[in-house]
């Protein structure tokens, strides 16, 4: 990991020369070894620096010759990303162009101290002296310790824009002790706690369909450009409100795996789309936004969450997570037409009633290799605790709500 800090020192004509002399024959020792590298198939500094080395010392003798290493590093990185560029069919040029440079420095020919910053040049050192912006302090009182390779360029009026990087070792994420299977649908997120199912209603598909209508209903016979119309539709803010339920969410479900010590479990692929949860849904556009809020753009959440806890993520094949009974490995049936319990079916082997979000749940967990036990035939299995939007919305932790609702079932 890094981070790259900024700094502007504005400095004295003498200075400044001896660091644009520098910049003029880095310059030149960078076009070099771009042509070089084009000419010779390489992107490699190693390669570069073997083939121009030899005639740039001859070339540029005052010149610190550390500055050729970095120069060939330099277009070293520019012949790659050139390259990429190219593939992807973006780039406009022949070859690499160098039009603004950006003088890269390794530790032979920068010195950090706290009142001043050395570089090297062909007069002899120069000495910048930085006042340190309040984001410097933030890594320098940290973790992050700054590395041997920096960078300088320079603006107009003797300023020097000088780049320091931060550095810190990527933390590793923890061996699990446990896993939390997550199984995303189109109106609710069933997760398992402490091995004990439970549906947190999210209601997305509910909310871009209600979305839909009121925008239909301010747009039906008027332009989308009446400034009205813009100024109404702005304000439904249906964006928001879906990103505020994914990010509470994933925070919930992260921080309990993190507390735990658990990794998380999702479904790798995408279910398709339409399978049982969103047919009824005729218009095409409509199905893919909510697929898109309710699955993708929830997953996504919930990784980005647990890369930054470092929660370990594991993803498991979803073929069939939700029609076998997690106990007899034999098909769970739904009734065809729903009836009063759609999301209820039956083992056919055991008998047993399984709901359909809490058998994905313990084969998720299966799949992840967990081989805890499996409750067989508890009210949980088919009729799981269901916590509403507005809950756990405002809840601490998802130990919280289960608590909270153990307490209203003794009491019950
Ligand atoms: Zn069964």
């Amino acid at each position: 990991m890094e981070r790259t800090i900024k700094l502007r020192v504005r400095v004295d004509y003498i200075t400044y020369s001896a660091l644009k002399e520098v910049e003029g024959e880095y310059r030149e020792v960078l076009e070099d070894a771009i042509n070089y590298g084009l000419s010779n198939k390489t992107t490699s500094f190693t390669r570069i620096k073997a083939g121009v080395y030899k005639t740039e010392r001859e070339k540029h003798k005052d010149l610190p010759s550390h500055y050729i290493y970095t120069a060939c590093e330099d277009a070293s990185e520019r012949l790659d990303s050139f390259e990429k560029l190219k593939k992807r069919g973006r780039s406009y040029t022949e070859k690499p162009s160098v039009r603004k440079v950006t003088v890269h420095l390794d530790d032979h020919l920068w010195k950090f101290s706290l009142d001043k910053i050395s570089i090297s040049t062909m007069q002899g050192r120069v000495f910048i002296s930085p006042t340190f912006p309040k984001i410097f302090w933030r890594y320098y009182n940290t973790e992050w310790r700054i590395a041997s390779e920096a960078r300088f360029k320079l603006l107009k009026g003797n300023v020097v824009e000088f780049f320091i990087v931060f550095k810190r070792d990527e933390p590793k994420p923890y061996e699990p002790k446990g896993f939390i299977p997550v199984d995303l649908n189109e109106d609710s997120v069933s997760v398992l706690v402490d091995g004990k199912p439970m549906l947190l209603e999210t209601n997305t598909k509910r909310i871009t369909l209600g979305y839909e209508y009121r925008r239909k209903a301010i747009t039906t016979r008027r332009s989308a450009e009446d400034r009205e119309v813009k100024r109404k539709l702005k304000r439904l803010r249906e964006r928001d409100k879906k990103v505020v339920i994914r990010r509470k969410l994933a925070k919930l479900i992260v921080k309990e795996a993190f507390e735990s010590m658990s990794a998380i479990v999702l479904e790798a692929l995408p279910r398709r789309p339409p399978e049982h949860m969103i047919k009824d849904v005729k218009d095409s556009q409509l199905r893919l936004r909510i697929y898109r809020s309710a699955f993708s753009s929830m997953k996504n959440a919930i990784i980005e969450k647990a890369k930054e806890f470092r929660v370990p993520v594991v993803l498991v094949n979803p073929s069939y997570t939700s029609s076998t009974c997690p106990i007899h490995g034999a098909k769970i049936v739904y009734q065809p037409d729903g009836g009063d319990a759609p999301r209820v079916g039956v083992c056919e082997k055991g008998k047993e009633k399984w709901h359909r979000d809490v058998v994905a749940l313990y084969n998720l967990r299966k799949r992840a290799g967990d081989v805890s036990p499996v409750p067989l035939g508890s009210k949980e299995s088919h009729d799981p605790p269901t916590v509403k939007l507005g809950r756990w919305l405002r809840a601490k932790s998802l130990h919280s709500i289960m608590n909270e609702h153990k307490m209203i079932e003794m009491k019950v």
